[in-house]
C-alpha cells in the first residue's frame, strides 16, 4: 500500500434524496491530492477535506490548457458492496491522456490506492437507488506560474467524487442525433485521443447549435474530409448493420471508450460479430435506406448505452429501429449494468471491490 496522509473533515455532509442527485453538482467530503514539481516527481499523496483551493492567477493551465481527466463510476450492490468499474483501465487511459499532453507519467499503483481510500473514507457517499452511483472525476492542472508558453514544471492531480442521479431518469430512451457537416471535434495528430478539456472547448458551439435545433448531441465525422464515423463527444458510436455490430476504429484522433472495449469484448462473448473499423456516414445511410441498418447507440461511462432513435445529416433525418431501444442496445445496457450492480457474475474480472457497507 502506497503511504498516503489522511485528513478528516471535522463535519460530515450529507447524501441528498437520491431522486434530487443530478449529475454532478454534490460533491463528498474528501479528495485526494498529489503534487509534481520538476526534478522530485510526484510527491505528497494525501487525503484532504473537499474544498476550494488557492492558485495563481498566471497558473499555466488557465493560459495554455494543459490538463487532463477521467470519468468512472463506483456503484453500491444490492448486498451493499461499494465496486468500481475498470479502475485500473481507467487509470491506465489516464497515463496515455497524460502522454499526449506531455504531463509525466503517474504511478498506476498509487493512483488505485489512493482512489480505494478515498472511497473507502467517503463511501456513505454511494447512492443505492437503481441508476445511482458515484462519479469518480482524476483531473491533473498544470499550475507553475507562467505566462509563457512551454511545457509545465509543476501539477496538481486530484480525484473528486459526485454521488450521480439515474442517467435516465425519465426512463431509457432513444435520442436524436446531428451529424455535424460545418465544425469537427479533432484532427488525427491532434488531442482527439486525450480527456483534456481542450476537446470539450472545442465541441460547444457546434452542441449549443445542435440542441437549439432539437437534437441531444452531434456525432462528429472525421476533420479532413468530413466523411468517416468518429464518435458523439461524450460517447463512442456503433451501429448494428446486418446483425453485426461496427464501431470506427481507433485512428488517434477518438477516444479509446472503456465502455465501446466493453461493448465489443461483451458482443464477441455472446457469439456476435462486431468489428472496429473505418465507417463512412454515406454507408450508413445506405445500410438505412437498403433495409440494413438495425441500431445505432452510443457507449459510454455516464449513460453506458445510449440508444439513437434519428439521425439527421445535410437536413436529411432517417429514424432507427423505430425510434425504440434496439434489442442488443437494451441486452448490452441491461448486461452491462447488471454486472456494475453486482446482478450479473463479474465473468470478465471488470467489477472490483473497494469497501463495504
Ligand atoms: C470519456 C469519453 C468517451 C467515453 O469513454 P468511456 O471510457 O466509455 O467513458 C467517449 N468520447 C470522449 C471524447 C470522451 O471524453
Amino acid at each position: 500500500m502506497t503511504d498516503i496522509a489522511v485528513t478528516l473533515a471535522e463535519k460530515r455532509g450529507t447524501l441528498p434524496a437520491e431522486d434530487k442527485l443530478g449529475f454532478g453538482k454534490i460533491f463528498t467530503d474528501h479528495m485526494f491530492v498529489m503534487d509534481y514539481v520538476s526534478g522530485k516527481g510526484w510527491h505528497n499523496a494525501r487525503i484532504v477535506p473537499y474544498g476550494d483551493f488557492d492558485i495563481s492567477p498566471a497558473a499555466m493551465v488557465l493560459h495554455y490548457g494543459q490538463a487532463i481527466f477521467e470519468g468512472m463510476k463506483a456503484f453500491r450492490t444490492e448486498d451493499n458492496r461499494v465496486v468500481v468499474y475498470r479502475p485500473v483501465d481507467h487509470l491506465k487511459r489516464f497515463n496515455n491522456s497524460a502522454d499526449i499532453l506531455s504531463i509525466p507519467q503517474m504511478d498506476v499503483d498509487v493512483l488505485h490506492d489512493g482512489l480505494k481510500k478515498l472511497i473507502e473514507i467517503d463511501k456513505e457517499w454511494v447512492p443505492k437507488s437503481l441508476g445511482t452511483s458515484l462519479y469518480i472525476r482524476p483531473f491533473v492542472i498544470s499550475i507553475d506560474p507562467f505566462v509563457g508558453v512551454r511545457v509545465a514544471e509543476q501539477y496538481t492531480m486530484f480525484i473528486i467524487l459526485s454521488p450521480v442521479g439515474a442517467y435516465y431518469a425519465s426512463g431509457f430512451k432513444p435520442v436524436k442525433i446531428k451529424v455535424e457537416e460545418h465544425f469537427v471535434r479533432a484532427v488525427k495528430g491532434g488531442l482527439g485521443e486525450a480527456k483534456t478539456p481542450a476537446n470539450y472547448a472545442a465541441s460547444l458551439k457546434a452542441g449549443e447549435i445542435a440542441k437549439e435545433e432539437g437534437y441531444t448531441q452531434v456525432l462528429w465525422l472525421d476533420a479532413l474530409e468530413q466523411k468517416y464515423i468518429e464518435e458523439v463527444g461524450t460517447m463512442n458510436i456503433f451501429f448494428k448493420i446486418d446483425d453485426e455490430i461496427i464501431t470506427p476504429e481507433l485512428n488517434g484522433s477518438i477516444l479509446n471508450g472503456i465502455t465501446r472495449r466493453s461493448v465489443l469484448e461483451v458482443a464477441r462473448s455472446w457469439g456476435m460479430k462486431a468489428t472496429e473499423r473505418r465507417i463512412s456516414i454515406d454507408e450508413v445511410y445506405e445500410a438505412h435506406a437498403a433495409g440494413r441498418l438495425q441500431e445505432v447507440f452510443g457507449s459510454g461511462t455516464a449513460a453506458v448505452i445510449s440508444p439513437v432513435g434519428e439521425l439527421a445529416w445535410k437536413g436529411k433525418k432517417i429514424i432507427i429501429s423505430d425510434n425504440k431501444i434496439g434489442e442488443t442496445s437494451q441486452k448490452l445496457f441491461d448486461y452491462i449494468t447488471g454486472m456494475q450492480q453486482g446482478r450479473e457474475a463479474d465473468k470478465f474480472g471488470w467489477v472490483e471491490e473497494v469497501a463495504k457497507l
